[in-house]
């Protein structure tokens, strides 16, 4: 079980001193908020009184059935944003190209990862704090927002200093621990769908980082792994407006990785908007045949620009021009 206090709140210690009575382990999280996640049996009655301490409503972000709106609702009412950028941060000339490429398109969310899950133990891993570095200087010369993967909680220092949103990797969405400590930091969080996990397992997930107080959380669909072998994974489309309306919060879609080969990319991308996306993260390089990682599904710039003009003239993004992002405030 998560409770979370402001700093400060002297509830808190008499909360911890109840845990302490009842010989309870925990473990506490102090950062822009004070989250405590309880090990140990926590009967009715204890969880009652534990409830009653920290003023929590004990509602799930998992909505019942019953609660749901008809689908056709809320669907297409937030504004569309788009997440473009490198797989990862690999110089300071290329984040240049790429940001200075977006942001002349008005686009404002630029990802690059500095810390990298690869498959294999021999690849690049990412330049680490020098890429976060060279990420949050590109962004802000083109007043843009840094989206970067932590990979672990030991990185969390240093990615909540650069990053705007943390996003949370595909391989990381079943990381409890990880997802508990997002709780007590003040920033947007993105959180993939493991490809391997259900909707209601990548909406339980959010809900570890919502009780821990932090409620600016946007999903996101990345592709699940399915018998196919043609794509890299399978970009579920429908979970799209399910996991919106379970949820209740925003949900964009990782085409890139979905498709695993550049060509596929752009069909997807449509697909997901059509579908009710809120908005699209895309891999964009500026010599997508030498990337030091994903070069096989990311777009040069030109091909990105062809997709951008393509959605833009088909409706798809509602306004291009607007900076409301995923609806909450920076
Ligand atoms: C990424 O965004 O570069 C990435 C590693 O994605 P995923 O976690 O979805 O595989
Ligand atoms: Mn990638």
């Amino acid at each position: 079980m998560i409770y979370s206090f402001e700093p400060g709140d002297k509830r808190c210690e008499q909360f911890v001193a109840v845990l302490s009575d009842k010989s309870l382990d925990y473990e506490i999280i102090e950062r822009d908020k004070v989250v405590i996640r309880i090990f140990g049996r926590v009967n009715g009655e204890l969880r009652e009184h534990l409830d009653q301490i920290s003023g929590r409503a004990g509602k799930l972000i998992l909505k019942k059935e019953s609660e749901n709106k008809p689908a056709s609702a809320n669907i297409t009412e937030r504004q569309k944003f788009i997440i473009a950028g490198p797989c990862s941060v690999e110089s300071e000339e290329q984040i240049d190209r790429v940001a200075g490429f977006l942001s002349g398109l008005n686009l404002k969310y630029l990802r690059g990862g500095a810390f990298k899950p690869r498959t294999q133990s021999s690849s690049f891993q990412g330049l680490g704090k020098i890429g976060l570095k060279i990420l949050a200087s590109a962004a802000s010369r083109y007043k843009m927002k840094v989206v970067t993967e932590l990979m672990d909680k030991s990185q969390l220092d240093d990615v909540a200093q650069y990053a705007d949103i943390i996003q949370v990797g595909s391989r990381n969405m079943f990381n409890y621990s990880l997802l508990t400590a997002l709780g007590a930091v003040n920033k947007p969080v993105l959180l993939k769908r493991s490809m391997a996990a259900t909707i209601d397992e990548w909406v339980h997930a959010a809900d570890y980082i919502r009780r821990g107080g932090n409620e600016r959380i946007i999903l996101c669909e990345r592709g699940i792994r399915t018998f196919e072998p043609r794509t890299r994974f399978t970009l579920d489309v429908l979970a799209i407006p399910l996991a919106k309306e379970l949820s209740g919060l925003p949900v964009v879609a990782d085409s890139s990785h979905a498709a695993g080969n550049r060509k596929l990319v752009p069909p997807l991308i449509k697909a997901a908007l059509a579908s009710g996306a809120d908005g699209i993260m895309v891999e964009v390089h500026p010599d997508p045949d030498n990337a030091l990682s994903d070069g096989a599904q990311s777009m040069s710039l030109d091909e990105f620009k062809t997709i951008f003009d393509e959605i833009t003239q088909m409706g798809l993004l509602k306004q291009p021009d607007s900076d409301a992002g995923p609806g909450f405030q920076f």
